[in-house]
């Protein structure tokens, strides 16, 4: 049988650095590549090129993974610029914006996972919390546990969750998940629905099953390397009929 591919948008490093002798680059982390694998598809890296070539990549492939990644620009969803912003990526924003319109249209899938969750909530209309520290509650949670120095693979705060599928899939209501994000989901976009959150409120994962969007803010591509469960979440993803 023929192996589903799914398309990752690559990220670029655009850092004069004599280990790539002052070239830019593109790529993606190898955690996005492993847990595509693992789960039995064939990833190919989609560059960020011109939006306007874009559509004949998407015939390429069955599904779309937008992994993680820079800031989203708060312009588009309305909010001036805090200090607190991280580095953003206007072209790939665009870009980004852009595919998500071609794939919904296409009814293809969307597995949105960090920066990738925070891009499809701001499609949809939400908005997001610039910097963690923003978040408006009294329980504070660490959600960048580089901060703390937390590896990657290894979770740090606990989620709660609150669909059934999803409940089955990690084989708990509560489960302890890795947390690399600075920024947050604020409101939730239209038409999508929370499947678990932290103590603090944090929207950790979303869906739109009409759609076919499945979303999540930590990483489960690097935390399945000691987790096998989490690598039920990508399998759960190819299992769908595309
Ligand atoms: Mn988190």
């Amino acid at each position: 049988m023929q192996k589903k591919v799914i398309g990752i948008v690559a990220n670029r490093f655009e850092k004069d650095t004599e280990q790539f002798t002052h070239e830019h680059l593109t790529y993606t982390m190898q955690g996005n590549i492993d847990a595509i694998e693992k789960a039995g598809a064939l990833p190919l890296l989609i560059p960020i090129i011109d939006p306007a070539n874009l559509s004949q990549y998407l015939d390429l492939v069955d599904a779309i993974f937008l992994p993680g990644g820079q800031d989203v620009q708060p312009k588009l969803y309305g909010e001036e610029e805090s200090s607190l912003l991280g580095t953003t990526s206007p072209k790939r924003d665009t870009f980004e914006m852009e595919l998500i319109k071609l794939t919904l249209a296409a009814n293809k899938p969307i597995l949105a996972i960090c920066r990738g969750a925070q891009l499809v909530n701001v499609y949809f209309g939400g908005t997001l919390y610039q910097d963690e520290t923003m978040i408006p509650s009294d329980i504070k949670i660490e959600h960048d546990q580089v901060r703390i120095d937390i590896p990657n693979a290894q979770p740090s705060h606990l989620i709660t969750i609150q669909d059934s599928h999803l409940e089955e899939l990690l084989g708990s209501k509560k489960v302890k998940v890795n947390s690399l994000h600075h920024q947050a989901i604020h409101e939730l976009g239209q038409g999508l629905k929370a499947t678990s959150k932290a103590a603090d409120g944090v929207v950790e994962s979303f869906i739109n099953p009409e759609h076919h969007i499945t979303a999540y803010q930590w990483h489960p591509e690097m935390q399945q390397r000691s987790n096998d469960k989490m690598l039920n979440l990508f399998k759960d993803f190819l299992k769908q009929n595309f």
